[in-house]
Formats: structure tokens, sequence, C-alpha cells
């Protein structure tokens, strides 16, 4: 598989239309117990990434991901963009010297929420973003010591982000505007963790095609 810079033009590109196509159904979300501009902060975001995309493709995954992360930082604003710019950037110094493969990914990725938790001084069950984060990380750790195949990997996390996803409706966020609403922040999905689900799924689309690509 092509597991390259090369596919960042395709991923974003994915990443975008997820958004798009989902985007009144995530500020409803934001509406409901947020402030109602998720989706306008993360599109702020992938314009200025989808401007860049050329350049990205051709950069190795540490500078791409550092770029990355110093445009969403600047670009998107609220809560997630220094949350998702936090990601991209511990993720970047983690992948130093290292091949991608499922260990090395699992080990960047699990730094990648690490730093994210100490920025938002979060953990899971706080109904953010980190409820599908973590247990995707969690996922990939356990995958990458039980060496399971890719195309089972790719399939779980989606699974994984889904399950986090659905797991926020039911909570009291404790961080973030929502947790101003206290109790009555139970019973909706939460916005960023909606998105983060949406973006998961939408990279292993891509991946999953490229895996199945004839070469
Ligand atoms: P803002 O809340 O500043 O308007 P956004 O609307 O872009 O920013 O993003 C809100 C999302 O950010 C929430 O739905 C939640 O998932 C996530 N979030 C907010 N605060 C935190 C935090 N401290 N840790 C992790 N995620 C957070
Ligand atoms: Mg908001």
């Amino acid at each position: 598989m092509q597991f390259i810079p090369a596919l960042l033009p395709r991923l974003i590109q994915a990443i975008n239309d997820v958004i798009e196509a989902n985007a009144d159904e995530v500020t409803a979300l934001d509406q409901a117990i947020g402030d109602g501009d998720h989706v306008t902060n993360l599109q702020r975001g992938l314009k200025a990434l989808t401007a860049q995309s050329d350049e990205l493709a051709g950069l190795d995954w540490v500078a791409a991901w550092q770029k990355i992360g110093m445009t969403l930082m600047t670009a998107v604003g609220g809560a997630s963009g220094s949350l998702y710019g936090t990601l991209f950037v511990a993720m970047s110094k983690a992948a130093r010297d290292k091949a991608l493969n499922l260990p090395a990914v699992a080990e960047i990725f699990s730094s990648g929420v690490e730093a994210v938790k100490l920025r938002g001084k979060a953990d899971a069950g706080e109904k953010t973003m980190l409820d599908v984060l973590i247990p995707v990380a969690a996922y990939l750790r356990q995958a990458a010591t039980d060496a399971v195949a890719l195309p089972e990997v790719l399939d779980n996390v989606a699974r994984t982000a889904i399950a986090g996803m659905e797991s926020t409706k039911d909570m009291v966020a404790t961080k973030g505007r929502a947790s101003f609403l206290e109790e009555r922040s139970r019973g909706h999905i939460d916005a960023g963790a909606k998105t983060s689900q949406l973006m998961i799924c939408a990279l292993v689309e891509v991946l999953v095609a490229q895996l199945t690509a004839p070469t």
C-alpha cells in the first residue's frame, strides 16, 4: 500500500467532503450544547489545508504533520483548533526517525492523543473528541501487539470511532463550553466527537480504497 504523504491531498479532500456532507447535523449538535461554530471552525482549517495540499504532498510525514499542526493552530480558532493542532505537532515529533508500520503508527498517534489530553486538561469520559481519539489509540496499540492484518485494523478503527462517538451521548460534559450546561448536556452527542469520528472514518475509507486498488 502506498502509505506516503502523496496521499494527503486525497485524505484532505475526503475529510472536506465528509464535513461538508454532515455540516448541518454537526452544527445542530454544537448548537444544542455549544456555540454552534464547530463546523465553520473546521472548515476554515480545511480550506487552509486544501490550499497547501500540493506542498504537503511533497513533504515527508514529520514535516507534513508539523505543517498541518501549525496551520490548524492558526487557521481554525476555537478549542478544536489548538487541540487538533497539538495532535499533529505531537505526532510529528513522535514520528522522527520512524518507519510507518503499524506499531509505529500506534505509538505516534498515541503520543498525539496524550498531548491533546495535556493541552485540554481532559481525559476519557468528559464528552469531548477524546472519547473517540483515546479508544482509537488504545485499539491501534492492541492491534499492533496482536499483529492484526491491516484491512481488519482499518475496519476496527472505524467501528471503535463510531462506538466512541456514540458513547458521548449519555455523558455529562465536564470540559469545554458544554460543561456550562452540566446535567443538561446529557442526551446530545458531542460535536467534536462526531467530527473526529467522521474524519477518522473518511481516512479509513481512503486507505481501504488504496489497499484494494489494483497496482
Ligand atoms: P469552542 O468550544 O471553543 O467553540 P469548537 O466548537 O471548535 O470550539 O470545538 C468544540 C469541541 O472541542 C467540543 O465539541 C469538544 O469535542 C472539544 N473540546 C472542547 N474542550 C475540550 C478539552 N478541554 N479537551 C478536549 N476536547 C475539547
Ligand atoms: Mg464551538
